[in-house]
């Protein structure tokens, strides 16, 4: 039954140490700024107002989800089939799918936008050296 998760290795969005958890982890603490870091990945599947989401994980809107939030940190990547209005720091690729709507800035090592999918606002930049980047 117990399926094996080998460890991980994400970086503190807090403050970029790099981290190893076990790959069953849905959070750890980090032992340089013992902040509280989220390394699940997250799912958007309704309709969500918050004030920030931060996870080492990815973050996935899906097509009935809708994120509304002040800033949105996903280390691991976001993945957008609904709708996002967020100010987005990704530490892997943005993903835009067909019939997903966007609006809010975007700094990602790489953004992939679907035809048919609507950008309303923001500002994209793809910064050669990201602060964040999605560990290996
Ligand atoms: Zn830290």
């Amino acid at each position: 039954m117990a399926k094996r998760s080998p460890p991980r290795s994400v970086r503190c969005y807090h403050c970029g140490q790099p981290l190893e958890v076990s790959g069953k982890a849905q959070s750890t603490s980090c032992p340089a700024c013992n902040g509280r870091v989220i390394v699940q990945d997250v799912e958007v599947a309704v309709l969500t107002p918050v004030h920030e989401i931060q996870t080492c994980g990815r973050l996935v809107v899906t097509k009935k989800g809708t994120l509304i939030a002040k800033r949105v940190q996903a280390l691991g990547g976001v993945d957008v089939l609904g709708r996002m209005e967020a100010n987005v720091e990704s530490g892997g690729t943005v993903h835009i799918a067909a019939g997903a709507r966007w609006r809010g800035d975007c700094s990602a090592p790489a953004v992939t936008i679907d035809p048919g999918a609507r950008i309303e606002g923001g500002r994209f930049s793809v910064p050669s050296e990201p602060r964040y980047l999605a560990a290996k």
